[in-house]
């Protein structure tokens, strides 16, 4: 009997990434494509559909395809609901996928984030936890919840927006949400720009001037010791810490997993503040019963791949 394997899809504003992978996290096969979103979506459904149909063909034994997406999706009708950087509105992308390929399989729709908290469970540092918080740490700031082994999940799709959780919403610095001090303000690739640029003036000898700033500037420049690019780490570590000890004390988990891919460009230089931080702010029983850790996953794909097996598991014990 052929091995169980899953696809796993990816898609992102650049890039659409696919894995065929086991039950181990395995991965047997991998391609990547432009998403080419202005093509438009049946453009880009086609594409999708070819590059299935081509595992579906060359494999045996695939017991479904996994779709991780940005922005909020409907995961039980599998519709992006709002996909921003796709141009993507209300998109059914289950119900578009499913008669074009060319086998029937299960089709399993998440936001990526939620995938990435999956993906951990299944294969990286989560494993064989049920309660953990997952803070998807990249241009923005996302989170997903598991508690008891269940996805917490809200009335429209849209819980854990925890980027927009305000720290100052008199005299914070302003969001693109309207809002004003929030937490994603401080803590992405958006906050140290924004931090970097405000505090420069004070710090005329950083060498962050030499240039337009960026987030990979500051970082290399905090490596490297420069005040005005530790000072915006500095802020990104408190509310990151401040972050933490509310996720603590809400959902008591035993976990706490920072990913995206600036957690891993950044964990070693904000880990320790953050960590005073969230233990300042969260009650002690809290604190001492969540770790906090950098994610392992660092393919978005086979997070999607476990997807597949996450929700057949779910369905089965159900
Ligand atoms: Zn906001």
């Amino acid at each position: 009997m052929a091995e169980d394997l899953s696809i796993g899809l990816d898609i992102g504003g650049t890039k659409m990434a696919f894995v065929l992978a086991d039950r181990g996290g395995n991965v047997h096969a991998a391609r990547t494509l432009p998403t080419n979103s202005h093509q438009g979506i049946d453009d880009t459904l086609a594409r999708i559909t070819r590059e299935v149909n081509l595992f579906i063909e060359a494999h045996r034994g695939i017991r479904g395809l996994g779709i991780g997406l940005p922005g909020p999706v409907d995961a039980a009708r599998g519709i992006a609901l709002k996909a921003a950087n796709l141009g993507w509105e209300h998109v059914a992308i289950r119900d578009a996928l499913c008669w074009r390929l060319a086998k029937p399989l299960p089709i399993y729709v998440e936001n990526d984030v939620s995938v990435g908290a999956i993906g951990e469970q299944l294969f990286g540092s989560a494993q064989g936890l049920g309660n953990y918080v997952y803070l998807a740490i990249g241009t923005g700031l996302g989170g997903a919840v598991m508690l008891n082994n269940q996805l917490l999940r809200g009335a429209t799709h849209a819980e854990m927006e925890i980027g927009h959780i305000s720290l100052d919403p008199v005299a914070g610095r302003p969001c693109a949400c309207g809002g004003r001090g929030c937490l994603e303000m401080s803590i992405s690739g958006k906050g140290l720009l924004a931090s970097a640029r405000e505090f420069r003036a004070e710090y005329p000898e950083s060498r962050l001037h030499a240039a337009p700033i960026t987030t990979r500037a500051v970082l290399r420049q905090a490596e490297a010791g420069d005040p005005l690019a530790l000072h915006a780490l500095d802020e990104a570590a408190a509310a990151l810490g401040i972050a933490c000890a509310w996720c603590a004390n809400l959902f008591n988990p035993e976990l706490i997993l920072l990913g995206g891919g600036l957690a891993h460009a950044c964990y070693h230089l904000i880990e320790s503040k953050a960590r005073r931080v969230m233990a300042a702010h969260s009650l002690k029983m809290n604190f001492d019963a969540a770790r906090l850790a950098l994610a392992q996953l660092k393919d978005a794909a086979l997070g999607a791949a476990a997807l597949v097996w996450y929700q057949q598991n779910t369905e089965a014990s159900l």
